[in-house]
């Protein structure tokens, strides 16, 4: 039998371990802390969910609700709440409400921005264009990957940019839009942009072919936090398969294999956060740890929990974004038990306030009460004073989001060309094909079964 070696037990790791488990197959799986699950953790305390890390993952990617279907968890499955979805967007201090039906700054229908206080006429104008300019952009389309701010850019103009697309995508990937790959982290839009030129035309051509049919809820969950998957996975593999507190800190590949920590394995799957896997393959093969190394952002995470008869009261919808310039320090804050069920006691409230970017990287070094004093002022400022909540915590997640940078495609070709060269080798997590939780446990699947096919 063939000895396999996962480093990382992040979700990517455990989706690995889960399925050489699955098909009969033993291996040791390396972590480094006394936890499995890595960045996803959900705090569960008095009737509260909070999530410390994500809330829930992408419908529209199958592989997630795939998993916890095979988990036994299809009871626990939730949706978010999107007959109530509001995305408030602050601007100059004021909460301003996203249109309705918008696929993060794309309409389905343009009158539904024809009205709003988010956008100068100017920027409405520009959407009212953008379906006229359907053929020129199509025909102009680029051949090469270009920045998300670019691609914007060319639809919508700069505000649109400035005041949704930068706060919506740097929500999610915590980074510089103009350097974000828009064929990594758009895929979809970029499609649609070959075959429609107009990213509303494309849309209302996806509402046109849903017929009567609802579109489905954005975001999926588990009543009991994403946490669910990890344990629940976890729980299949056995003990013995597991080293916690385990570290790995030197690996060399061998005549047959690779040696960690001067034991022998036939095959390594990888499965750390970039800047680790990259020191570790620093003496195989450079140009690799070249091609692996990549910007990443960090980010801090603080939860809230009041209980019934404390709980703010905070407008209808999900949350808020925070667009650079406004004087909340904030990137984004979320209305954790309006925008799924199952996360509060009755009449209790959950609120979850991050920081990104610069803020993130200051408050890395900084206490828990410094922390979770700092964010609870920046949301004083949006929502009015709050009174004390029953839970409060801070989570740092340093270097934990790795930035698709333009030509990200063109870069994991030539990785990919050089680990099948190096042979017995799989790169898994979040820095390569995917940061959503779908994404990875897709990846680390696949993996897992091909290893085995070889
Ligand atoms: C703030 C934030 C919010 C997010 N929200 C969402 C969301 O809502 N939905 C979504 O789909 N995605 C979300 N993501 C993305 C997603 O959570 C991550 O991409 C994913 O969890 C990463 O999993 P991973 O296994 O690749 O890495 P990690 O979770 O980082 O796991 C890596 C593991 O490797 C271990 N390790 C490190 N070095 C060593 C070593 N030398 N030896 C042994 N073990 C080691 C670590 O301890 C860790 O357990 C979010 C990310 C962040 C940062």
């Amino acid at each position: 039998m063939k000895r396999i070696a996962i480093v990382g037990g992040g979700l990517a790791g455990l989706s690995a371990a889960y399925e050489l488990q699955r098909n009969g197959h033993s291996f040791t799986l390396f972590e480094q802390s006394n936890r499995l699950g890595g960045i996803v953790d959900t705090l569960r305390q008095d009737g509260f969910v909070i999530e410390r890390g994500p809330d829930g993952w992408v419908t529209e990617k199958p592989w997630a609700r795939e998993l916890a279907i095979e988990l036994g968890l299809e009871d626990e499955l939730i949706t978010s709440n999107d007959h109530e979805r509001v995305t408030w967007v602050l601007q100059q201090g004021k909460l301003l409400p996203m249109p309705d039906n918008m696929r993060m700054m794309v309409p389905e229908n343009v009158d539904t921005i024809l009205h709003s206080p988010l956008f100068s006429e100017g920027a409405r104008n520009a959407y009212i264009a953008e379906e006229q300019r359907a053929d020129e952009l199509k025909a102009a389309a680029p051949t090469q990957d270009e920045s998300v701010a670019s691609f914007i850019e060319r639809h919508f103009g700069e505000e649109v940019l400035r005041v949704i697309g930068a706060p919506l995508l740097g929500g999610v990937f915590g980074g510089d839009v103009h350097q974000l790959s828009v064929r990594a982290v758009m895929p979809a839009f970029v499609q649609m942009e070959r075959e429609y030129g107009s990213l509303i035309r494309g849309l209302a051509a996806k509402k046109a072919q849903r017929g009567d049919r609802p579109a489905s809820p954005v975001f999926t969950s588990l009543k009991t936090g994403t946490g669910t998957l990890v344990e629940r996975m976890a729980a299949t593999l056995s003990d013995a398969s597991i080293r916690m507190n385990a570290e790995v800190e030197q690996i060399e590949r061998t005549r047959n294999g690779w040696s960690i920590d001067g034991e022998p394995f036939d095959h390594l799957m990888m499965a750390l956060p970039v800047h680790h896997a990259a020191r570790l393959l620093a003496k195989t093969d450079a140009r690799m740890v070249e091609l692996i190394v990549q910007p990443t952002s960090s980010a801090v995470i603080v939860g809230f929990g009041y209980l019934p008869g404390t709980a703010p009261v905070t407008p209808k919808g999900f949350g808020f974004l925070s667009p650079e310039g406004e004087s909340c320090r904030l990137l984004a804050a979320t209305f954790s038990d309006q925008k799924y069920t199952h996360r509060v006691p009755e009449g209790g409230k959950s609120l979850r306030a991050f920081f990104g970017g610069e803020e993130a990287e200051a408050l890395q070094q900084e206490s828990d009460e410094t922390i979770i004093a700092a964010a609870t002022c920046e949301m004083e400022k949006v929502l009015g004073p709050l009174p004390h909540s029953a839970i409060a915590f801070a989570r740092r997640l340093p270097s934990s989001l790795p930035q698709y940078g333009v030509g990200h495609g063109e870069r994991m070709s030539e990785l990919q060309e050089r680990v099948n060269m190096l042979g017995a080798l799989h790169l898994l997590g979040n820095g390569y094909r995917g940061v959503g939780l779908p994404d990875l446990i897709r990846d680390g699947r696949a993996a897992a079964r091909e290893l085995l096919a070889s």
